[in-house]
């Protein structure tokens, strides 16, 4: 199972949730899967915001909203994941 599925499978239960007349609304699953959903997109990378300046680029993490070096694959901040400059997938 990818990433994705994954999530969509946590994202499935908590919509169905939303339409079930007997699914209680403090479940406890439901919230399991919201953490789950956030701990997991931020394992899928994402582009950086790239501000470009006459004297060079600044990378900012999209999540979160703070510098990350160019280098880095991931937001020292918040963990998401980033895309390299230039990658494709
Ligand atoms: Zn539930
Ligand atoms: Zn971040």
């Amino acid at each position: 199972m990818t990433t994705e599925q994954a999530i969509s499978t946590f994202q499935d239960h908590i919509n169905e949730g939303k339409i079930t007349p007997d699914h209680p609304a403090d479940c406890g699953y439901c919230e399991a899967c919201h953490v789950a959903i956030i701990a997991l997109s931020k394992q899928i990378p994402i582009a950086p915001i790239v501000e470009k300046y006459f004297y060079g680029v600044n990378i900012v993490c999209p999540t979160c909203e703070s510098g990350i070096s160019v280098a880095s694959k991931f937001c020292q901040n918040c963990g998401q994941a980033i895309k390299k400059a230039g990658d494709t997938k």
